[in-house]
C-alpha cells in the first residue's frame, strides 16, 4: 500500500493565490462592469432556460477544484455555464467565452422585462450596493450587544415602513406605551410560522390555566389546537401548521376568491363544539393566484369573539403597495390583526431576502421564542431589542441596510410612483384582454396581477401556456381561479414600461 502524499503548505504560496484587497478592488470595479453590461443587455437573452434537469453535472468536475482556478476562468465558466440564454450576435459580455457551450441557455432570468411570472423579485441598484456593504460589514446581528446598528436600523425601517403604509400604531415600536415593532426575516414563510409559534404558545399556557385541560399535557393539547386558513391562502401556511403539528382547517372562498367572515365562524363554530380549541387564522391581502383581499372586516370580529384567536395578515405582495394613499382602502379591517408580513423583496425594489413583520405584541413572540444561554447574553439586554428571540434562526444579516438605502434612494414619493407604473400597466393589460374576444378576464385587476385565459377548454390554455414559455421570449406561470387554468400575468420589471406589456 502507498503511503499518503505529506502535504506541504508555504505560506508564499497561500499569500499569491489569495484575492487581496488590491485584486479585490480590481475585480469588485470588473464585477460591477459585469452586473451593468448584464442589466443593460439582459433583453436580449431568453427569459426561460431550455435545459434539463441534470444539465450541470456533466459540465462541471465531480470534485472542487484541488489548487486555485484562477478568477478568469471562474468567471467565464458563469458567463458559460450558468447566464447563458444569449445568441452569439447578441452577445455583449466582456467576458471571453470557450468555443464550446454557448447553446445551453441555464437560467430563468427573473429580471428579463418579459419575466411575467410568479410575483417580481425585488431588485434596485440601491439594495445590491445596501446588500454590498451589508456582505463586507458582515456582522451576525442576533442581539443588540452583538450590533447595535444592525438591531437599531432594523426597528427604525420597520417604523418608518410601518408608518409609510399606514399599520396601526400599535405594531410600531416607538409609540408610547407600544407592546409592538416590527423585524426583518428571511421570507414571509418564515413570518407566519413565528406567529403561528407564538399563536400556540400562547393558546397553550391559556388552556394549561383551565381547570378542564390543566390536568393535559402539551402533547395533548396540541392535538386540540385547530388553526383556519382559506384555500387561496399561500401554501407556507400548510407547511407552517406541519413544523407546529397543529391541525389546519382549509375554507372556502367566495366566488371572487375572498375569504368571509361567515365562512370562519361556522368553522370556529362547529370545531369548537367537537372539542378542538382555535387558535390561530392566517388571512391574505393580495392572494398569489389572484390577488383577492381576506375580508378583513368580517373575519376580525369573528377573531374577536372567539377571544384568543390570533389574526394574522400575509401580504407578502400587497403589502407594498399600501405606501399608496390611494390604495390603502385594500387593508381595511387591519386593526383587527395581531400580526402583519408583507416582503420588500417582491413589490418594493428591494432584494431577497427582506420580508418585514410586525407584531401587536412582542411579547407574545418572545414568550415562544426565547431560549438564553449565558453566552449570549448581555448586559443591555433590559432596554434592547435582541432579534434572536424574534425569530427561528440565532445569526442574521444587516438586512435592514439594503431597505434603508431604497426608502432613501426613492423616497417614499419614488416608491410611490414605482407601484403606481405597475398597477397602470397592468390595467393596460387587462384593457387588451378585455378587447381581444378571444380571451377573458379571470380576477379583479387591483395591482400588478392579471388573470385570463383564452376562451375555450383548460387543455387550451395549457397549450397556450407552454407554446409561451417555450418560445424563451415571454414566462408566465398558472394558477387555478375559480377551479379553472388561468394564465397569471404579473409585471416584473422594476421599470417596466408600456412596451413591454404589448
Ligand atoms: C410569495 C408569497 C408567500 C411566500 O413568500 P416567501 O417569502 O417565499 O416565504 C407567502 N404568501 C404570499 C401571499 C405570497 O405571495
Amino acid at each position: 500500500m502507498k503511503s499518503r502524499p505529506v502535504q506541504r503548505f508555504s505560506r508564499a504560496r497561500i499569500q499569491i493565490i489569495t484575492m487581496d484587497i488590491e485584486q479585490f478592488r480590481m475585480r469588485g470595479k470588473e464585477m460591477v462592469e459585469y452586473i451593468c453590461e448584464f442589466m443593460s443587455n439582459i433583453h436580449n437573452r431568453r427569459v426561460t432556460p431550455d435545459v434539463g434537469p441534470g444539465y450541470l453535472r456533466p459540465l462541471l468536475p465531480s470534485e472542487a477544484p484541488q489548487e486555485p482556478e484562477s478568477w478568469e476562468d471562474i468567471m467565464r465558466d458563469v458567463e458559460s455555464k450558468i447566464m447563458p440564454g444569449v445568441s452569439e450576435k447578441n452577445n455583449h459580455s466582456s467576458f471571453p467565452k470557450k468555443k464550446t457551450i454557448d447553446r445551453y441557455l441555464q437560467i430563468t432570468h427573473w429580471q428579463h422585462p418579459r419575466f411575467h411570472a410568479y410575483f417580481p423579485a425585488g431588485n434596485s441598484f440601491p439594495s445590491i450596493l445596501g446588500d454590498m456593504l451589508s456582505d463586507a460589514i458582515g456582522c451576525i446581528g442576533f442581539s443588540w450587544a452583538a450590533s447595535p446598528a444592525c438591531t437599531e436600523l432594523e426597528t427604525i425601517v420597520c417604523d418608518w415602513f410601518g408608518k409609510a403604509i399606514g399599520l396601526p400604531t400599535d405594531f410600531l415600536y416607538f409609540n408610547p406605551g407600544s407592546k409592538g415593532g416590527g423585524v426583518i426575516q428571511g421570507s414571509a414563510s418564515e413570518c407566519i410560522l413565528v406567529c403561528m409559534l407564538a399563536a400556540r404558545a400562547q393558546a397553550i399556557a391559556r388552556l394549561k390555566e383551565s381547570p378542564a385541560h390543566a390536568h393535559l399535557d402539551e402533547t395533548a393539547l396540541l392535538g386540540k389546537l385547530m388553526a383556519y386558513c382559506s384555500r387561496e391562502s399561500h401554501s407556507c401556511v400548510e407547511k407552517d401548521a406541519m413544523i407546529c403539528f397543529v391541525k389546519l382547517r382549509i375554507l372556502e372562498p367566495d366566488d371572487k376568491s375572498v375569504l368571509r367572515g361567515e365562512t370562519l365562524r361556522q368553522a370556529i363554530e362547529a370545531d369548537a363544539a367537537e372539542g378542538y380549541i382555535p387558535f390561530f387564522v392566517s388571512t391574505t391581502l393580495g392572494t398569489t393566484a389572484c390577488c383577492s383581499f381576506d375580508n378583513l372586516r368580517e373575519i376580525g370580529p369573528v377573531c374577536k369573539k372567539y377571544s384568543g384567536v390570533w389574526l394574522h395578515v400575509d401580504a407578502a405582495y400587497a403589502g407594498n403597495s399600501f405606501i399608496c394613499p390611494e390604495l390603502k382602502y385594500l387593508m381595511a379591517g387591519i386593526e383587527h390583526a395581531d400580526s402583519f408580513n408583507t416582503n420588500t423583496n417582491k413589490f418594493l425594489l428591494t432584494n431577497f431576502d427582506c420580508s418585514c413583520l410586525w407584531v401587536r405584541d412582542r411579547f407574545k413572540l418572545t414568550g415562544a421564542l426565547v431560549v438564553d444561554p449565558l453566552y449570549l447574553q448581555h448586559t443591555h439586554a433590559d432596554t434592547a431589542i435582541d432579534y434572536r428571540h424574534w425569530s427561528i434562526p440565532l445569526s442574521r444579516r444587516f438586512r435592514s441596510l439594503k431597505l434603508w438605502f431604497v426608502m432613501r434612494s426613492y423616497g417614499i414619493s419614488g416608491l410611490q410612483a414605482y407601484i403606481r407604473n405597475h398597477v397602470q400597466l397592468a390595467k393596460r393589460f387587462e384593457a387588451l384582454v378585455r378587447k381581444d374576444a378571444r380571451f377573458e378576464l379571470c380576477n379583479e385587476v387591483v395591482l400588478g396581477l392579471v388573470c385570463f385565459r383564452a376562451k375555450g377548454t383548460d387543455k387550451l390554455n395549457q397549450k397556450l401556456l407552454s407554446t409561451i414559455n417555450d418560445s424563451g421570449k415571454l414566462h408566465m406561470v398558472p394558477a387555478r381561479v375559480n377551479q379553472r387554468f388561468t394564465i397569471r400575468f404579473a409585471l416584473a420589471a422594476p421599470n417596466a414600461t408600456a412596451s413591454d406589456v404589448g
